[in-house]
Parts: C-alpha cells; sequence; structure tokens
C-alpha cells in the first residue's frame, strides 16, 4: 500500500486478483488500513518547508525547488517544467516563501484568469466580457460571485490540477446567472461541468494540500 501524491490509496497486487477479492481484503483489515492511511496522510501535511530539493505544488504536481543566488537585487522565480527555480538573496524559510507565494500569485492571475474567460465562452448567460476577476487567499472558501458580477477565486488553486481549477471557475459563472444554489443553478452547472459531483468530491477530498 502507498499513497499517491494527493494522499489517495494505491493498492498494489498481483495482476490477477480482481478488484473484488482485493475490496474484500481491504474491508478485512480496515483498522490496519485507516492506520496505514492516516500515518502517510500526516506525514504528507506536515507544514511545508522551503529549503532545496523541497517539493512544491503546482497545477496538480509536485515540484523540487532550487535555489540560487540572486544576481542583482530583485529575485525571480522560474519555471522549466521539472523544477521551480527560485533566485534570491536570502534562502531562510520565510524569505522563500515570500517569493514563491509572489510567483504563485502570478501564475494564478495568468492560469486563472485565462480558465475563467475560455469557460465563459461556452456560458451563453455570460453577458460582461472579459469576466472581472480578483484573487484572494481564502482560508475556506475557493470562489465566489458578488452580485456586481465580480468572481473572487482563491490564489491557492493554483495548486491544484486544472480540471479541479475547471470546476471551481464553472460553479462561480453559473452564479453570474443563479445566485442562489437552486435548481436553475444545477441545471446551468449540468450544462457547464457535468462532472461538477465527482471534481466537488475530490476538492474537498484534497482540500488541505492546496491550503498552505
Ligand atoms: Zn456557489
Amino acid at each position: 500500500m502507498e499513497l499517491d501524491k494527493l494522499g489517495g490509496l494505491v493498492v498494489i497486487a498481483p495482476r490477477h486478483w480482481s478488484e473484488a477479492y482485493i475490496g474484500s481484503i481491504l474491508s478485512e483489515n480496515t483498522s490496519r488500513v485507516q492506520r496505514f492511511i492516516s500515518t502517510a496522510r500526516q506525514r504528507q501535511a506536515t507544514p511545508l518547508n522551503y529549503g532545496a530539493g523541497t517539493m512544491h505544488l503546482y497545477l496538480g504536481e509536485r515540484y523540487p525547488l532550487e535555489l540560487k543566488p540572486a544576481l542583482g537585487r530583485k529575485s525571480n522565480v522560474s519555471f522549466n517544467g521539472h523544477e521551480i527555480h527560485i533566485q534570491s538573496r536570502q534562502h531562510d524559510a520565510e524569505s522563500v516563501r515570500k517569493v514563491l507565494q509572489g510567483w504563485y500569485e502570478a501564475r494564478a492571475m495568468k492560469v486563472l484568469n485565462a480558465r475563467l474567460q475560455t469557460i465563459a465562452a461556452r456560458a451563453d448567460w455570460v453577458r460582461i466580457t472579459p469576466v472581472p476577476m480578483k484573487l484572494r487567499r481564502m482560508k475556506r472558501t475557493w470562489g465566489n460571485c458578488s452580485s456586481s458580477g465580480l468572481i473572487k477565486l482563491n490564489t491557492h488553486l493554483i495548486k491544484a490540477p486544472l480540471s479541479v481549477i475547471d470546476s471551481v471557475v464553472a460553479h462561480e459563472i453559473c452564479h453570474l446567472q443563479e445566485m442562489n444554489h437552486g435548481k436553475a443553478f444545477y441545471a446551468l452547472l449540468e450544462q457547464l461541468n457535468p462532472n461538477w459531483r465527482a471534481d466537488r468530491l475530490r476538492l474537498r477530498s484534497d482540500a488541505r494540500l492546496y491550503l498552505q
């Protein structure tokens, strides 16, 4: 048994074992399985550390930090698809955290806004384009929509996979038309994201990974 990077349980078993058989073994050992999951998740969720080589989430994947001295006064972050390179004058945890956070914010502004405008283009009830968006680092909400049509998205979403970002964005776009979670709201959501139920469960179970 092991946990995947998002904390889901992965069971390694011989190829010829059926899912039902594996399920029956797991259910005979529930307390052992639960103990394993909770210790492994605790290990995964330990407070982030910002040293060289520590892993940080971006769009649903974890990447190691590479720390280099800054050439000038300004710090700089670049991402090559494999590592997050941070050039800064100081490499203590607090300085690196701030630089990384600035990068997350810049990426969130770009990526979340692009997803918002793309999905809004598929919603025929959206009248104002581009849809106005703001970012906030929030503890409990992924997004909200004001009656004036401003969509606020949680900056931490940049750590989640695109499919998760899209599901939050689709939800808020439906609020541009229906402020409440009534039948009409879910009819729109069904149109924009037929997969919303599974996406919502996934976001709930992975929330603590993104909110740190
Ligand atoms: Zn809502």
